[in-house]
Order: C-alpha cells, then sequence, then structure tokens
C-alpha cells in the first residue's frame, strides 16, 4: 500500500502530526483483532479530528457493509482485494475540505460511499517495486501467495483473502535478488501455506523455488514461514540441508492432536503423521527448529482430547509453541458446530500448554549452550557497548 501511494506521488511519513491522511491497516481474523482494529481507528480519528483517516485491511475485507453505515466517523475505507490499488481512491480523497481543516459531513459521505464502491470491484493483484520496508532492518518479507484453499472449518482468512493464487517464480526470485541487492540479509519467505504454493497452478513449486533462489549468489538468509504439515513437501528437506543459507527452521501450525478435533477441523493429520514428520525433519536436519501453534476450546474438546494433546507435546518436544484459544467466526464452517467450551475453560487449557511448553522449549535450549552460531546483529543499545542479535533460531516478532 505504501508503495502504491508513493508511487501516486504521496510522501510517507510515520508521525501522524505531519500527515494529511492516516492509514490504518486493519486485521479481522479473530474477534480479539477485530476489536483492536476498530478501537484503534476510533482512537485515531478522535485524536486527530482534522485528517482524513482512511480503514483499510482485512476488517474492511470482511465487514465493509456493516462499517461503511457503522463507522461514521471515518473517511473512506479501503477493501479491494488488491491492497496496492489503495491509490485509486486518492481522487475522492483529495476532494475533501478536511484537508483544508473544515471537516464538511455531507462531502465526507460521499467519499466514504464511492471509496466503498470502488473497493468492491474484483482487481487483480499488482506487485510495486518497495522501496521502503516496515520490518526491522536487515529483514524483509516476501509473500509468495495470497488466499487459501485449505477451508480449515473455524478460519475466515479463505473469507477475507479469498482462494490460493500463486506469485510467478520469477517475479519472487527477482524480488529476492533486489533485496540481497540492497543488503537485506534475511528473507522471510510467507503465505497462509507455502507447502500450497503452485497448487493453483497444478502442483506444488514450493521445492522449485527455493532451487531458483539457492541459484542466487551472495550470503543471505531464507527463513519459511508457515506450512501446513498436512502436505509438507518431503523434498524440502535435502534442498536445505545442501543449502545452508536456507535456515533449518520450520513453522508448522499443528493445531491439535486429537484425531476427532483435527477431524471436525478439517485439517486430515493426526498424532502419529505428525510426530513422524517430526522424526524425518530431525533425521535429516539434526539442527532443526520445529515451533507450532495450536487451538484450545474448540468445540467439542473434551478433556480427553486436551490430554491427548498435551502427550502430542510431550513426544513432539518442540522448540516453541504458540497457544490460542477458538473464537466463533461467522460465516466459518465451525460457527455452527455443537460442543462449545466455556471461555475459562479454555484459557486454562491455554495456559496449562503454555506451562509445559515453557519447561520444554527451556530444555531444548540447552543444546545450544556454548555453541557458537552466527547471528544477525539488529541493534546497538544506546549508549553501550551492547548489541542485540538474532540466530536462526528465532524469527523477529512482528512489529516487536
Ligand atoms: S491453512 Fe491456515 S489460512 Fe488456510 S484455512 Fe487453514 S488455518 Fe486458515
Amino acid at each position: 500500500m505504501i508503495a502504491s501511494l508513493e508511487g501516486a506521488g504521496l510522501t510517507w511519513s510515520e508521525v501522524p502530526e505531519e500527515a494529511d491522511i492516516i492509514l490504518v491497516n486493519t486485521c479481522g481474523f479473530i474477534a480479539e483483532a477485530k476489536e483492536e482494529s476498530i478501537e484503534t481507528t476510533l482512537a485515531i480519528k478522535e485524536k486527530y479530528p482534522y485528517k482524513q483517516v482512511v480503514m483499510a485491511g482485512c476488517l474492511v475485507r470482511r465487514y465493509r457493509h456493516h462499517l461503511i453505515h457503522e463507522l461514521n466517523e471515518i473517511d473512506a475505507f479501503w477493501s479491494g482485494a488488491d491492497p496496492a490499488a489503495i491509490s485509486e481512491i486518492l481522487p475522492d480523497l483529495y476532494s475533501l475540505p478536511v484537508l483544508q481543516g473544515m471537516p464538511d459531513l455531507p462531502a465526507a459521505a460521499e467519499v466514504r460511499a464511492k471509496s466503498h464502491k470502488r473497493s468492491k470491484r474484483k482487481v487483480q493483484y499488482t506487485l510495486f517495486e518497495r522501496k521502503r520496508l516496515l520490518s526491522f532492518p536487515g529483514s524483509a518479507y516476501v509473500k509468495i501467495a495470497e488466499g487459501c484453499s485449505n477451508n480449515c472449518s473455524y478460519c475466515a482468512i479463505p473469507l477475507i483473502r479469498g482462494t490460493l493464487r500463486s506469485r510467478e517464480r520469477r517475479s519472487i526470485v527477482s524480488e529476492v535478488k533486489d533485496f540481497i541487492g540492497r543488503g537485506i540479509f534475511e528473507i522471510n519467505i510467507i503465505a497462509q501455506d507455502l507447502a500450497s504454493f503452485g497448487v493453483d497452478r497444478g502442483s506444488q513449486e514450493l521445492e522449485l523455488l527455493l532451487n531458483d533462489i539457492s541459484a542466487l549468489k551472495g550470503e543471505f538468509w531464507i527463513r519459511l514461514l508457515y506450512i501446513h504439515p498436512d502436505h509438507f513437501p518431503r523434498s524440502l528437506l535435502s534442498i536445505i540441508r545442501d543449502d545452508p543459507r536456507i535456515l533449518p527452521y520450520f513453522d508448522l501450525p499443528f493445531q491439535h492432536a486429537s484425531p476427532a478435533i483435527l477431524k471436525a477441523m478439517g485439517r486430515k493429520g493426526s498424532k502419529e503423521s505428525y510426530l513422524s514428520l517430526i522424526e524425518e525433519i530431525h533425521k535429516c536436519l539434526p539442527d532443526a527448529v520445529i515451533r507450532s501453534t495450536f487451538l484450545v476450546g474448540f468445540p467439542g474438546e473434551s478433556r480427553e482430547d486436551f490430554l491427548t494433546l498435551i502427550d502430542f507435546l510431550e513426544a513432539a518436544q518442540l522448540d516453541w509453541a504458540g497457544v490460542f484459544t477458538y473464537s466463533r467466526e461467522e460465516d466459518t464452517r465451525a460457527f455452527s458446530f455443537s460442543g462449545s467450551v466455556a471461555k475459562g475453560a479454555a484459557m486454562r487449557r491455554k495456559r496449562e500448554i503454555e506451562e509445559i511448553q515453557l519447561s520444554i522449549t527451556e530444555k531444548r535450549l540447552e543444546r545450544f549452550i556454548g555453541r557458537e552460531l552466527a547471528v544477525l546483529v539488529e541493534e546497538r543499545v544506546r549508549g553501550e557497548d551492547l548489541f542485540l542479535a538474532r540466530g536462526y533460531l528465532r524469527r523477529r516478532k512482528w512489529m516487536d
């Protein structure tokens, strides 16, 4: 979005006081994110009443009809499938008298209606050269596919982002090459599910992409973020083993281990298949770091299902795991499932898993004591001869 707006002649500033237009990028994935998105946008408009506040992103994409009618304070909305097409609403925004410091409600309402109409159009996913990155210096995110066709029963992402659309390999490799040439050391390859990359064109292409990236010269790290464990391409392992620049770091969202819950979630794996995947990874790559996410409190999750998940956790010995409680989302299949788990019980299960994982993580980290690792230096502590750095075993948390 920034690249698109800069291409249209705007100047980006991270200081809201300097800006004429404030763009709020929202999330519409789960209840907490939705609340936070709305509260943040309204708080910004309240703080800067004479600036134009544009709400964009997934929340708008999911709830555009409600938002446009209910958030009268907000000047414009962008819910286009193509975030980069946001510059299309600029002519409308320029016509607002708000820019002259005088809010004019009838004009604002007209723009709100227009921006909504424009954003309903189907647009192609366009790519802009990203001169400015919001990630930490030295690190960049390269998205290789948009949308998801896995349709897990609890997940709103396919409703928001649509079905899988993979980028052309050539364009991805050229972007990676450009970043390396600009001195970016760590490239995070992301998508909702990297294992599905290319499937919309006929077959899995992650292996081909990594071979193409491996052919590039230079010093860099490639970090793969989010591979659905049900279709993990085993051929990846030898590619990673043969090119140390592709990090042996795996983010595999297992979500659960109970057969009944996995089935209800619409996932095909099992406790056994996931344990065997972990074993295969460690066999080929003894230094592999594996992290995962789990969802507790899914409708119908009994104490027994939960104990199966704990058994799995003990057996899997993962390096790290994030735990989420189930959020009941409209228009997903799970919305109508019976057997809801009380919020308090779900929270207790989350804390239980987190405690168990914490002690596993502490033990797992012991294998790095006394070893020398290459690290990415990210910050110098002001006024001290001290630097903060990160090894291959840890990704940068978004907005750390
Ligand atoms: S694979 Fe991930 S993004 Fe796709 S539907 Fe399942 S949970 Fe959602």
